[in-house]
């Protein structure tokens, strides 16, 4: 900053007094204070506003209609999505509040509001999260959403930037605007709200391993890749009562999370040159078996040609780490489908439906013991969320979530 003469340092006291009578009391919302205290006048949201550059900006509360919902942030996972936006904006969103993966606390709802979309009663101070799939159809996905070019998905964190601007869960306040998809979670803790939207990309995914016939609960099951997603897919195993996971990663620090998480065994790509001995390592986990059933992980392609040899005649593959396109992998048809009869899924997002299911299944890991509230690793206030999704673009830790104080 260059020299500040005394003219300025009026000027920039008078605009700080300003700014601390704009986030009093609003006027005449009496019946609108949760046990937060009172609704500011105004919401602090994080604008992407360019590439790799976050604003944290102050925008007018506005009123609550009859069916919206104000929600005070408390917290909001980065996710892949916002790294993607935040680096290339292919949505090109920018001006975007980001963030889907948020939760808060109800603070002021219009008269109409009475229930969740689930039919669960809300009120002031209740938790809530909001999901990111088609509110008219339970069972539509990513997938119907991208071939159909369904317009109205409703994803907060992913709308077009409009003149209310608080859109986004990197912020704050949000407000929920009428006929949105919105989940009561109250009995659920923070952390566990934080990674409800992540988790559901597991429980859809292990659904559509389900739909093969092929996953059972004494079935041997490879885990590659133990990113978040991997180390979530072994929870959501584990709570199914599936034991017999092997967990295949390159990262020392990572397998052993893999073990924490219920993966009885975990084999280090780097500590196995070539897919032979590779096959041979994760058949060795398995007391000298194949696997009857592989989760790709990875959004590596030549992970994905990999997985193949791990898995026996007659098993069966779950391909869920290519979010993106990340280019090609060579298969051998042959050896790798035709003669072993395999049976293949793709998995990808999540249904509406399968949040449901995702909040039982959080209070189920919790309950066996796995360390679920460990996948968030690194926690940012929302004045530094540069910083969060840098850490995160570094990928030294798993889930980096913002919490507001
Ligand atoms: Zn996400």
């Amino acid at each position: 900053m260059g020299n500040i003469n005394t003219v300025d340092v009026e000027a920039v006291v008078k605009q700080v007094l300003e700014s601390m009578m704009d986030r009093g009391m609003t006027a005449g919302t009496s019946a609108a204070s949760g046990a937060q205290g009172p609704i500011p006048k105004t919401a602090r949201v994080a604008m992407l506003t360019a590439l790799e550059k976050y604003e944290v900006k102050e925008f007018p509360i506005p009123e609550v209609g009859d069916g919206d919902i104000l929600v005070k942030v408390e917290g909001c996972g980065i996710c892949g999505t916002d790294a993607h936006e935040f680096k290339k904006d292919p949505f090109g969103l920018i001006p975007v509040a980001l963030g889907h993966e948020g939760t808060g606390e109800i603070v002021k709802m219009g008269k109409n509001v009475k229930t969740d979309s689930a039919g669960k009663p809300l009120k002031l101070g209740d938790k809530v999260v909001t999901c990111m799939i088609f509110k008219d159809n339970p069972d539509i996905t990513m997938f119907d959403l991208n071939k159909q070019n369904v317009g109205g998905a409703d994803v907060y964190g992913l709308l077009p930037d409009d003149d209310i601007h608080l859109n986004g869960w990197f912020s704050d306040y949000i407000l929920i605007r009428e006929g949105s998809t919105v989940f009561n979670v109250s009995d659920l803790d923070l952390k566990s709200r934080i990674l409800i939207e992540p988790c559901a990309v597991l429980i859809h995914a292990v659904e559509r391993a389900k739909s093969t016939g092929i996953l059972r609960f004494n079935s041997r099951v490879v885990v590659q890749g133990c990113g978040p997603i991997g180390l979530i897919c072994i929870a959501v195993l584990r709570t199914m009562g599936i034991e017999n996971i092997v967990a295949v990663d390159g990262e020392q620090k990572r397998l052993d999370f893999a073990k924490e998480m219920g993966a009885g065994k975990s084999v280090s790509f780097k500590e196995h040159k070539g897919i032979e001995a590779l096959t041979k390592a994760v058949e060795g986990a398995f007391g000298g078996y194949p696997a009857d059933f592989a989760f790709q992980c990875t959004g590596a392609p030549a992970a994905h040609s990999n997985i193949y040899k791990f898995i026996r005649n007659g098993g069966g593959l779950c391909e869920l780490g290519f979010f993106i396109n990340n280019g090609d992998a060579t298969i051998n048809p042959h050896l790798d489908i035709c003669s072993k009869e395999l049976t293949i899924v793709g998995s990808w997002v999540y249904t509406l439906r399968d949040y449901a299911t995702t909040f039982d299944f959080l209070k189920r890991a919790k309950g066996i013991g796995l360390p679920m509230d460990k996948l968030i690793t690194h926690e940012f206030p929302l004045e530094q969320i540069n910083e969060a999704h840098v850490t995160n673009l570094k990928m030294e830790g798993l889930k980096i979530a913002i919490i507001n104080q």
